[in-house]
């Protein structure tokens, strides 16, 4: 199955110039104009890499970079139109995987991005759970778990980062972004709802742990 670029670019002519580039270099890119359109559809079906513009009429790239570190791992390639930026890419640790400076051959970001996905770390390793993130079914040693919209998003979340404590405040930013009716106990309500259809299929583990005043995460053997 070919990789799934998305390109973040406010600028049709450079986006439609790396669409076309990847394409025929064997991608399946996408392009999406604004930072908070991009983390929507990011969260909704991540891609392989994203292709990241500093300069956006919405957020900057940076700010999206940043939002993005909180729920995936997805490499991000930088463009970037000036070398202070770079500066901030490079000095800043704000995970990016490379940059490229504009104005740039699209032949180069291919092959950037051909380095990337080769180096890009394998999946992490879950350890009995098989996600598919394209229908947002998650399995679980094996059996398909039935999990409402923030179930799944708060397993997900939890997921990409084994071993990681996600305090309730960032669960809440980003799982519950623009939801209706939430309240203080809405995380550990989820959490409580999502730990019995875990142990449903598998009563003695209990990968979900909770580290007392400060939040969540998920421990994996
Ligand atoms: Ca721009």
């Amino acid at each position: 199955m070919s990789q799934r670029i998305l390109i973040v670019e406010d600028e049709r002519a450079i986006a439609d110039t790396l669409l076309y580039a990847l394409a025929t270099e064997g991608f399946e890119p996408e392009w999406c104009d604004l930072g908070g359109k991009a983390l929507e559809a990011i969260q909704g079906r991540e891609p392989d890499l994203v292709i990241l513009d500093v300069g956006l009429p919405d957020l900057s790239g940076f700010e999206v970079c940043r939002r993005l570190r909180r729920f995936s791992e997805v490499p991000v390639l930088f463009l970037t139109a000036r070398d202070a930026e770079v500066d901030r890419i490079v000095g800043l640790e704000i995970g990016a995987d490379d940059y490229v400076t504009k104005p740039f051959s699209p032949r180069e970001v291919a092959a950037r991005v051909r380095t990337i996905l080769r180096r890009a770390r394998p999946a992490q390793a879950s350890r009995g759970f098989q996600m598919d993130a394209a229908a947002r079914r998650i399995a679980y040693q094996g059996a398909l778990l039935d999990l409402t919209r923030f179930e799944y998003d708060l397993l997900r979340t939890l997921l990409a980062h084994p071993g990681r404590i996600f305090t309730r405040a960032e669960l809440m930013e980003t799982v519950w972004a623009g939801a209706e009716d939430t309240q203080d106990r809405t995380v550990d309500t989820h959490i409580k709802t999502l730990r019995s259809k875990l142990r449903a299929v598998a009563p003695e583990a209990d990968p979900i742990q909770t580290h007392r005043g400060v939040g969540y995460s998920v421990e994996l053997p």
